[in-house]
């Protein structure tokens, strides 16, 4: 089977099956063989991984993934695809199982225990950009075994995920994936890697999975309210930003509670949340 991710042969495959691109699907498909290969070289993809694709599209990653990896997984929503998958792109493989399903409605948990014994298996998609941040939070909050996960994003979002403390960039997300995980932007990517072109620009990132959390944290859920609480209003003093906590579904906390707290961290009572450091956050929510 010729490589999809020379523009000729995608364009000959969506012809053959009249497919009809669904937006609603963020459906985005690479065609760039030194971006796929930039993937699978920063996935470190051997022939003892499991990989699970998340919307393999016409398979473009996916005949990559099954010749350096032991076994695949992709999952896809649109059943359209189904058939393209199965009868032609990737019918020379045997190491590969294509699921038609919502990834997010699916039991990710039982599937890495069913198809490789529980232990962690790399994630690596191009992802729909419309659920980027609910398919990683998915994947994190729900403890998936994983080793790493390697996906296209855009732009904005890497960068978002990498920030540190002070940056314009950082925030909830940034601190949730970096609780998590260890984020390393490998390439930007510009529109006209895919087809149809999205309207912004594109960034592979990988997610390093740290082997436990970088703090010591009890209560893991409070410690998110907190921060969410804090970037839901990022100009205001984060003293003024946590009384909003209980509008996000949080406990309420008084003000006096958390200036002790600040003092105690040797921290101004008009510092920002958007300066504080993931340590800090936590030391914060122990405090409290
Ligand atoms: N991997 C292909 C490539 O790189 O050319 C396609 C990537 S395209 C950006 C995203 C893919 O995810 C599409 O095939 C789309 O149908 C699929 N998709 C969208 N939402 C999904 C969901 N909730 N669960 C599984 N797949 C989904």
């Amino acid at each position: 089977m010729a490589t999809l991710g020379e523009p000729k042969n995608t364009i000959e495959i969506l012809n053959k099956y009249h497919f009809i691109f669904q937006k609603r699907y963020g459906q985005n498909f690479l065609i760039d063989t030194h971006v796929l290969e930039k993937i699978i070289r920063a996935a470190a993809i051997t022939k003892e991984d499991m990989v699970l694709e998340i919307g393999p599209g016409i398979g473009t990653m996916t005949q990559y993934l099954c010749e350096n990896a032991r076994e695949v997984v992709a999952v896809e929503i649109d059943k359209n695809l189904i058939p393209i998958l199965q009868e032609d792109t990737l019918k020379e493989y045997h190491n590969i199982t294509i699921i038609n399903e919502d990834i997010l409605k699916l039991d990710l948990k039982k599937l890495v225990m069913e198809k490789n014994e529980g232990k962690p298996v790399k994630v690596v998609a191009n992802l729909p950009y419309y659920i980027t941040t609910p398919i990683i939070m998915g994947l994190f909050e729900k403890h998936i075994p994983l080793e790493n996960i390697t996906v296209m994003v855009q732009k904005e979002v890497a960068d978002r995920m990498q920030a540190a403390p002070g940056n314009k960039d950082y925030g909830a997300l940034s601190l949730a994936v970096q609780y998590y995980a260890e984020p390393y932007i490998v390439a930007n990517v510009p529109p006209n890697c895919f087809m149809p072109r999205p309207n912004v620009g594109s960034a592979v990132i990988r997610l390093t999975l740290h082997e436990k959390p970088p703090v010591p944290i009890r209560d893991e859920q409070r410690m998110f309210q907190l921060i969410r609480a804090a970037f839901g209003q990022r100009r205001k003093t984060l003293v003024n930003a946590l009384m909003s906590i209980e509008k996000q579904g949080g406990e309420p906390i008084n003000k006096e509670a958390v200036s002790a707290a600040l003092q105690e961290m040797g921290l101004s009572q008009t510092v920002r949340g958007e300066v504080l450091t993931l340590q800090q956050f936590a030391s914060l929510s122990e405090l409290l």
